[in-house]
């Protein structure tokens, strides 16, 4: 006999929304894992803006208090693929700075929604011009206007919350237990550089697996990056093709991710089809109930490819940056039709009340 669920609290009152971010739960897989090995997921949809992005953001924001860099009411500006903006535009909103985004039209149609629900301004950049020109636009937009560039590309701010916040729970949560593999992707490189940090001094014996669009192996390409005296790319990377594992590998390495390449933060690099993503993704919400976006399911795809290969006893963590529903007009979800399939016509026909017709 299993007894009925509970809860008690969280036993504190927060003072702002922003005090919510991270502590996101590790949750096993069951079906889908293969058996003998424990596949856990890293579901950071549970942030207040449900990404991964929120503890860049606030950390960005907090960092540049701290130093003087961002001044009382002065606007903030970035080039984002969502996430980002989505988490800087609630952290400016709980702390009253104007934001303005800068984003590639080839990007969803509720990122830019989000964004301008939480008060942010959103202006868009062609496609033709990928990652770079949005973020060459942030970058014009701060100079003639003295705004504040968040950088995440650049800022020490971004791995440093990872080695903070997110190493800082995964070395807590598997504490006494084996953790063989950690698997995640990158689009800044803040999270596999943060978690580099602590987890190549602390759990040596971690491997770290960094993955990255099959079709964009910018880094798997072994091309070295041009950059400008502030990090900043100088050029679009020769290896980039558009992908649909939106979030991950801009046209550039970015200098946070340089890091992780430079000090051998990962163990192996697993390249991965968007549409196997997509796959994994769908699967991971059909057979586990757990809801996550492309690079999620691209993400999971690698850690199935572990989970299948390893020994009995294995131990495997798989970063979910966000949640699925900031994929609804995307081919995510091109599927699933808007009103019955033949199959729920048929169950509507079957009993008398309320029938509605084929479509
Ligand atoms: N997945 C998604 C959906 C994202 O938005 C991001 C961040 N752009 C990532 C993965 C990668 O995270 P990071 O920037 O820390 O490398």
């Amino acid at each position: 006999m299993t007894s009925s669920r509970t809860t008690k609290g969280r036993g504190k009152l927060y003072d702002t929304i922003l005090d919510t971010i991270g502590d996101t739960p590790c949750v096993r897989i069951n079906s889908l894992s293969p058996k003998g090995v424990r596949l856990y997921v890293k579901a950071e949809a549970f942030n207040p803006a449900a990404s991964v992005k929120d503890r860049l953001a606030v950390s960005i924001i907090e960092e540049a208090e701290r130093s003087g860099a961002l001044k009382p009411g002065q606007t903030v500006v970035e080039a984002t693929s969502g996430n980002t903006g989505i988490g800087l535009a609630m952290v400016c909103a709980a702390k009253g700075y104007p934001l303005v985004l800068t984003m590639a039209e080839s990007f969803s149609v509720e990122r830019r929604k989000l964004m301008r629900f939480l008060g942010a301004k959103v202006v868009l950049t062609p496609k033709e011009k990928k990652g770079f020109g949005m973020y060459n636009k942030a970058v014009e937009l701060a100079d003639a206007n003295g705004w504040f560039l968040a950088s995440q590309f650049e800022t020490d701010a971004n791995a440093k919350i990872h080695e903070n916040t997110t190493a800082r729970e995964i070395m807590a949560d598997f504490e006494g237990d084996r953790l063989d593999y950690v698997v995640t992707g990158y689009g800044t490189g803040g999270t596999v550089s943060g978690i580099g940090r602590v987890l190549r001094k602390e759990r040596p014996d971690t491997k770290i697996i960094l993955s990255e669009p099959a079709n964009a192996q910018i880094v798997g390409s072994g091309t070295t990056q041009g950059r400008n005296e502030a990090g900043q790319p100088a050029h679009s990377h020769p290896a980039f093709e558009p992908h649909p594992v939106q979030g991950w590998t801009p046209d550039f390495i970015p200098l946070v991710l340089q890091e992780a390449i430079d000090n051998k933060y990962y163990d192996d690099l697993i390249p991965v089809a968007g549409p196997v993503g997509m796959e994994w993704s769908r699967k991971l919400a059909q057979k586990e109930g757990i809801f996550t976006g492309v690079s999620g399911g691209a993400t999971f795809a690698i850690a199935m490819q572990i989970a299948e290969e390893a020994s009995e006893g294995t131990v495997i963590l798989c970063m979910l940056p966000d949640t699925g529903e900031r994929y609804l007009s995307s081919p995510l979800f091109e599927a699933v039709p808007d009103y019955m399939t033949e199959e729920e016509v048929a169950l509507s026909h079957s009993t008398p009340s309320c029938q509605m017709p084929a479509a």
